[in-house]
């Protein structure tokens, strides 16, 4: 019974009934596929975190569907991460965390409310501390067939009211700066890219992971598509290798980490 239920985890790369891991802090994050993240705060604030929805095709029916959103973060231009920001911005007029150059994107598009920072910067927005960090990647915004640029990619560090952290990477590669954040911010929950081809693979994201020193990894921008190969299954291999003493948290799209 006991393999059966391991075998399980393993295959489906999600939770039986009871095995997911409990942090019990108030919150609710859960996974909309590929790297879009809704967060529920203790104050029952919604953030949703790198707003790919309509589009996903990894995202639930059901996780489509949003009562409020106050805050919405976007990690670079890419459209895989930001694609819904105009749509539901302008429907749910949140508070927008984001660089200076999308900021100005997103204003030319008619989105007012944009809260625009730079890296290395904190703002607070619904009772969570926002910090803009390091990411190595591209940011370019497809728009009607030309591309505006967008600023630098970047990361965050969410601190809630707790003080409770979570690290959402973005797209990056393995980077120095993972070490920094490490050091200055000791994340709880790491959000990283495993998918390999356009962010790191699982190795890297096993190196990254042991840089940031989470004791949870939630692995992200992996299985949208056929070209994203890196598993979690491959992550824990790689952290085994590595004698990481981080859990990976396989979550499967609509599946939250409370
Ligand atoms: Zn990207
Ligand atoms: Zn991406």
């Amino acid at each position: 019974m006991r393999i059966c239920a391991r075998l399980a985890i393993f295959i489906a790369g999600g939770y039986p009934a009871g095995l997911m891991p409990q942090l019990n802090r108030g919150f609710t994050l859960t996974w909309l596929g590929h790297s879009s993240f809704r967060l529920k705060t203790r104050a029952a604030k919604t953030v949703l975190i790198d707003p790919w929805v309509e589009g996903n095709p990894a995202c639930p029916r059901e996780a489509k569907a949003f009562d409020a959103i106050d805050v919405m973060t976007i990690s670079h231009g890419h459209g895989d991460h930001m694609s819904d920001a105009v749509t539901l911005a302008k429907k749910f007029k949140p508070a927008i965390v984001c660089n200076y150059e999308i900021h100005l994107f997103l204003a030319r598009k008619g989105v007012n409310g944009t809260s625009p920072m730079n890296k290395g910067g904190t703002q607070e927005a619904a009772g969570v501390r926002f910090t803009m960090v390091h990411a190595t990647h591209s940011s370019g915004i497809e728009d009607g067939g030309q591309v505006v640029y967008g600023g630098e990619p970047c990361g965050y560090v969410l601190t809630l009211e707790d003080g409770t952290r979570i690290y959402h990477a973005g797209d990056t590669g393995p980077m120095a700066d993972m070490t920094v954040i490490g050091e200055l911010y000791k994340p709880d929950v790491a959000l990283l890219p495993i998918g390999d081809l356009y962010t790191m693979g699982p190795r890297e994201a096993a190196w990254a992971a042991k840089a940031v020193q989470a004791r949870y990894v939630v692995p992200m921008h992996h299985s949208t598509f056929p070209a994203l190969t890196g598993t979690p299954e491959m992550l824990r291999e790689e952290l085994k290798k590595l004698g990481a003493s981080c859990e990976v948290v396989a979550l499967r799209p609509g599946e939250s980490l409370s």
